[in-house]
C-alpha cells in the first residue's frame, strides 16, 4: 500500500492507474477505522481494480471545535487495517492539499443540507460537499463508496455529484452494526461504559418503529420511541424524524407502499450519535 500526502502525487497515481485501464474505487473516511469502514473497502476491492482510501478529519464539517479536537485519531492502527484490507493507495492529506485555498461554501444542495442534521449542525454539509468534491476531483474514481449510516450525507453527495456533473458512481453501502445493534461509529470509542450500554436502545427504538409501521399512527410510534430513549439516564434525543427518503421532508403519516426512513440523533452523555432505519 502506498501512502501519499500531496495532492499532486495523488493525482499522478490516479492518472497512472487510469491510463493502465484500471478501475478506481474510492472510500473517503475520517479515520479511527472500524468494520463499517472496512466493509466499504471490501466492497470497493470487489468491484474495482484499485482501491484508494482517504483519511482526513475535515475541519470544515465540524461546527463544534471541541468535537473536532476530540475526534478519535489512530493513524498507525488505521494504516495497518487498510493495508490488510487490500487498500492500494492511502491518501493522508493536510487541509492545504485538499482545499487549495479557502474551502468553497456555496454548493447548491437543493436544501437537503438544511433538513435533519442541517438544523443542528449548520454548515456541516457545505463542509462535506467541499471535501468530497475536492477528493473526487483529485482521485477521479469510477465508483465512490458511502455508508447509509450517514443517510442524509448519501443524499447530499448524490445531489452534488449530479449537479456538478462529476463522472463518478456513488455506491451506498449498508450500515454495519455491533452484535447488539449499535451502529458502528468512530465516536463509539468515546462512550463511557454506561453510555455504551444504553446506546443500544437507539437501534431498539428505530426497530420498534419499523416493526409497528401500519399498526399505530406515525406520531404515536415516534413519541413512544422518544419516550423510551428519554427513560435512559445517559441518553438525550436531539431529533427523531420519519422522512421521505428523497426529499428528507418529515412525514405526517406513512404512505402505503412507499418507503420512509426514521432518522435519529442522540446525545449519549456528551457524544453525539446518529442512526437511521428504512421503514
Ligand atoms: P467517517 O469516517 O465517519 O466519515 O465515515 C466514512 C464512511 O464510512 C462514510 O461513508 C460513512 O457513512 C461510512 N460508515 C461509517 N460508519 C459506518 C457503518 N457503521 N456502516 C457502514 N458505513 C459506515
Amino acid at each position: 500500500m502506498r501512502i501519499l500526502t500531496q495532492r499532486k502525487e495523488t493525482e499522478l497515481a490516479s492518472d497512472f492507474y487510469r491510463k493502465e485501464g484500471q478501475k478506481i474505487g474510492f472510500v473517503p473516511t475520517m479515520g479511527a477505522l472500524h468494520q463499517g469502514h472496512l466493509e466499504l473497502v471490501r466492497q470497493a476491492s470487489e468491484e474495482n481494480d484499485v482501491v484508494f482510501v482517504s483519511i482526513f478529519v475535515n475541519p470544515e464539517q465540524f461546527n463544534n471545535p471541541e468535537d473536532f479536537k476530540l475526534y478519535p485519531r489512530k493513524p498507525e492502527e488505521d494504516t495497518k487495517l487498510l493495508s490488510d484490507a487490500g487498500c492500494h493507495v492511502l491518501f493522508l492529506p493536510d487541509p492545504d492539499e485538499v482545499f487549495n485555498g479557502p474551502a468553497k461554501k456555496d454548493f447548491n444542495l437543493n436544501g437537503l443540507d438544511q433538513k435533519l442534521e442541517g438544523k443542528y449542525r449548520p454548515g456541516h454539509f457545505q463542509g462535506v460537499a467541499a471535501v468530497v468534491s475536492s477528493l473526487l476531483e483529485i482521485i477521479r474514481p469510477e465508483k465512490a463508496y458511502f455508508g447509509k449510516k450517514d443517510f442524509q450525507q448519501v443524499k447530499v453527495i448524490e445531489f452534488m455529484v449530479k449537479t456538478l456533473g462529476l463522472p463518478v458512481q456513488i455506491i451506498p453501502c449498508d450500515t454495519i452494526r455491533e452484535p447488539d445493534g449499535l451502529a458502528m461509529s468512530s465516536r463509539n470509542l468515546r462512550l463511557s461504559a454506561e453510555a455504551r450500554k444504553e446506546s443500544v436502545e437507539i437501534f431498539k427504538a428505530l426497530t420498534y418503529i419499523k416493526e409497528n409501521r401500519g399498526k399505530y399512527p406515525l406520531s404515536d410510534l415516534v413519541s413512544k420511541a422518544e419516550e423510551h430513549i428519554s427513560s435512559m439516564p445517559h441518553l438525550k434525543t436531539e431529533y427523531l424524524k420519519v422522512v421521505d427518503p428523497e426529499s428528507l421532508e418529515p412525514l405526517k403519516d406513512f404512505i402505503p407502499g412507499k418507503e420512509a426512513v426514521a432518522c435519529i440523533a442522540v446525545y449519549a452523555d456528551e457524544v453525539r450519535l446518529i442512526d437511521n432505519i428504512s421503514l
